[in-house]
Parts: C-alpha cells; sequence; structure tokens
C-alpha cells in the first residue's frame, strides 16, 4: 500500500492507463486539426471528437450534437451563466443558485450581479444540504431566466433532486442549469427525464485528463442558445471558439464511457467502502458528526467533524491519509467551508471536519487503514482535551458560565 494513501477522489482523480492509452495516438501521429477538411489528418482528428462527443452525450440520455467542449467544469459553468445571462435579456436578469454551489457557479453570479448584468437569489439549503423545494418555487419569478443548481456536491456528496428540481423548472418556464461535475459518470442522469436544459461535466473528477470538460446544451424542447465567451472562429457550433485538445477530448470520451460501463457496479463497491469507512469510525469514536443527508449523497463521499479535536491538529495528525479538511488552514483566511456554514454548522465543527472520498482505485485495505489513522489521531487530540473530559463526566458544556477573572 501506497502512503500517503490518496482519498480525495472529489479534488481530482488519476487517469486511468485505458484512457492514457486512447489518447497517445493523438500526441503522436493523428496530430491533426479537426478542423481541417482537406485532408485525412484533419479527417481522422474530427472522427475521434465525433465519436468523443457520442461517448459524453450517452452518459445522460443526449445527443452527440448538444455537447460543446470546453476546458473544464469552471469554463462551462461560465459559459452556461453567463451565456444565458446575455442571450436572454429579453425574459429578464434573474438566477436562482443556492448558497452552497461551487466556486465557479457563485463567484460567476457575484460577478454578473457587480456588473449590473444579473440579480442572483442565494437560496439557503436545508440542514442535510438539500434544496428547500418550497423555497425554490417561490424564489422563481417572472424575471427568472436561470435556476442553477448542481448534481452533488463537491465537499458533502448531497445529491439534489434533479427530476423535481427540472418539473418545477418545466412547469415555470426558466432554464435548469446544473454542474454535475461530481455527480456525470457516478450516479446515473438522464438530461430527459430530469428536464436539464443545461450540464457541466469535468473530464479530470471522472479518471480523464485536467484541462478538459463539456457542457451539454439543450437543442429541442426547448432549443436553448447560449452566449459565447470566446469568439473566432467558430468551433463547437459558435458556443466555443479555438481549435479542439483532441488528445484531451478523446481521453474525455474514453473516460465516460468507462464510467458508464462500470457505473452500477462502481457505486455499489464504494458505497459498501463508504459504509465500512463510518461504521468503523463509529465503533472507535464517540461525538461525530456526518455532514450531510445520511443516503441521497454520492458514494465515494463522507464528511465528518470530530467534536472536541482541533482542526489543523487533526490534519497534522493524518499526515498519511490525503483527505480534505473542512478548515482553510492552508489559505489566508481562517474562513471555515462556506458549504458547512451554509448548513448551519458551528465554526468548531466545520474546523474538525474531514471529507473522505473514495474511488476506483480505493481497497478495502485503505479503508482500514484510514480507520485506523482517524481513530489513533482523533483518541490522541482528546485526551488532551479538558471539554472531551467534561463531556464523557456528563456535565452539559453549554450549561456551564465561564468566567474570565
Ligand atoms: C471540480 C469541480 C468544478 C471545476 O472543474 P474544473 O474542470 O476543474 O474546472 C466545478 N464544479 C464542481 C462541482 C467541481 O467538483
Amino acid at each position: 500500500m501506497k502512503t500517503p494513501v490518496y482519498l480525495d477522489y472529489q479534488a481530482t482523480t488519476p487517469v486511468d492507463p485505458a484512457v492514457l492509452e486512447a489518447m497517445l495516438p493523438y500526441f503522436r501521429e493523428k496530430f491533426g486539426n479537426a478542423a481541417s477538411r482537406n485532408h485525412s489528418y484533419g479527417w481522422v482528428a474530427e472522427k475521434a471528437v465525433e465519436i468523443a462527443r457520442e461517448q459524453v452525450a450517452a452518459v445522460v440520455g443526449a445527443n452527440a450534437k448538444e455537447i460543446v467542449f470546453t476546458s473544464g467544469a469552471t469554463e462551462s459553468d461560465n459559459i452556461a451563466l453567463k451565456g444565458a445571462v446575455e442571450m436572454y435579456t429579453s425574459r429578464g436578469d434573474h438566477i436562482v443558485t443556492v448558497q452552497t454551489e461551487h466556486k465557479a457557479v457563485l463567484d460567476t453570479c457575484k460577478y454578473l450581479e457587480r456588473s449590473g448584468r444579473a440579480q442572483v437569489t442565494y437560496l439557503a439549503p436545508r440542514k442535510d444540504g438539500l434544496v428547500d423545494l418550497d423555497a425554490l418555487r417561490e424564489a422563481i419569478t417572472d424575471k427568472t431566466v436561470l435556476v442553477a443548481i448542481m448534481a452533488a456536491n463537491n465537499e458533502i456528496g448531497v445529491i439534489q433532486p434533479l427530476a423535481e428540481i427540472g418539473a418545477l423548472c418545466r412547469e415555470k418556464g426558466v432554464l435548469f442549469f446544473t454542474d454535475a461535475a461530481q455527480a456525470y459518470g457516478k450516479i446515473p442522469l438522464d438530461v430527459e427525464a430530469m428536464n436539464i436544459d443545461i450540464m457541466a461535466i469535468s473530464a479530470h473528477k471522472i479518471y480523464g485528463p485536467k484541462g478538459v470538460g463539456a457542457l451539454y446544451v439543450r437543442r429541442r424542447r426547448p432549443r436553448v442558445r447560449l452566449a459565447p465567451l470566446i469568439h473566432g472562429g467558430g468551433h463547437e457550433r459558435g458556443m466555443r471558439s479555438g481549435t479542439l485538445p483532441v488528445p484531451l477530448i478523446v481521453g474525455l470520451g474514453k473516460a465516460a464511457e468507462l464510467c458508464a460501463a462500470e457505473l452500477e457496479r462502481e457505486a455499489a463497491r464504494e458505497t459498501a467502502l463508504r459504509d465500512k469507512l463510518w461504521a468503523g469510525l463509529q465503533k472507535e469514536l464517540d461525538y461525530l458528526h456526518l455532514n450531510g443527508h445520511p443516503t441521497q449523497r454520492l458514494p465515494g463521499n463522507l464528511n465528518v467533524s470530530f467534536e472536541f479535536v482541533e482542526g489543523e491538529g487533526l490534519m497534522m495528525a493524518m499526515k498519511e491519509l490525503a483527505v480534505s479538511s473542512g478548515s482553510a488552514c492552508t489559505s489566508a483566511s481562517l474562513e471555515p467551508s462556506y458549504v458547512l456554514k451554509a448548513l448551519g454548522v458551528g465554526d468548531d465543527l466545520a474546523h474538525t471536519s474531514i471529507r473522505y472520498g473514495i474511488g476506483r482505485y480505493t481497497t478495502e485495505e485503505e479503508i482500514d487503514f484510514a480507520i485506523a489513522k482517524t481513530v489513533e489521531a482523533v483518541q490522541k487530540l482528546r485526551e488532551m482535551s479538558p471539554l472531551y473530559e467534561m463531556a464523557k463526566e456528563g456535565i452539559d458544556l453549554n450549561s456551564i458560565e465561564w468566567t474570565v477573572h
């Protein structure tokens, strides 16, 4: 077993060897420009791109023509939001989104607000991280152009009720955009059944290369049009100009195909590992808090807060595990995770949260190791905690009047 054990699959994933194999010829002999119409180098590249387009579309029940290749989900999020706002000014200028969205969505919304192009409603999620459908219904006005709600959250893994949100958007006549970077290829998604109009996808979250992604843009019932951010050449139906990175696109296509082929089996395998991890932690430790809905979540995500430990100390004590923390101690700010805050998790518990991300290459042995290392670290830190001692003795910490002399 290699350490540190990689348990950060929501941050990124390694490229699957079969994906790399598929890409290599397009760096070497098949190097043509997919837009070259006059010779076989171009045709070969174009053919490869069209196969990838079909592979990406098939995973979510879309048509290949509805897939636009981009540099990743951040760019896809930008095109979706800015492109819709610019295209549909006659309909209105209002966006509804949620406080727990990825920064690629939130920062783009902030930009649109600041520049006076849009008004944005940021819905508070419920305590379990799910969107309150009644609050969403109330937030949609006759000026609303688009609802932006992610499929699965990158920190806490919760899966939003996409079919219900899609049905509501359709009923209200507003576009439904979902950032599916975490959900695509991991859980069943269907753009028709869920009434999804626009969807962001990233290759490096599904064992493909970094720097490539896609945007699904519905072509029929309704036909969605998005203003481009990048002009020049008119590639990708005018929505995203620029010479296509053929090897990366081939990699994304292959990665999508592999995920789809193994989706159910892999979801079951990761769910079992995740449940084993959670049961193992609960068996040895008390005062644990699961962040996010207990079952309505990605198979490979567990987000736990450890009461009575200090966040930075916990990360330091778990150096053999490559996990993420809800405490932003590595960055300049000491602000804990805005996602956990939006769920109503207090600062202390947000600082001691750990995200375990399980993926394709995670083994049972690694899960056992993660349980042992976490238990060891938490017990060691709690031995130094007078508050933990008091809680164990049954003293209600909230009843104590702390006085400073
Ligand atoms: C990773 C991620 C992104 C950003 O994707 P890139 O391809 O790295 O730009 C956006 N949204 C979510 C939910 C993500 O998990």
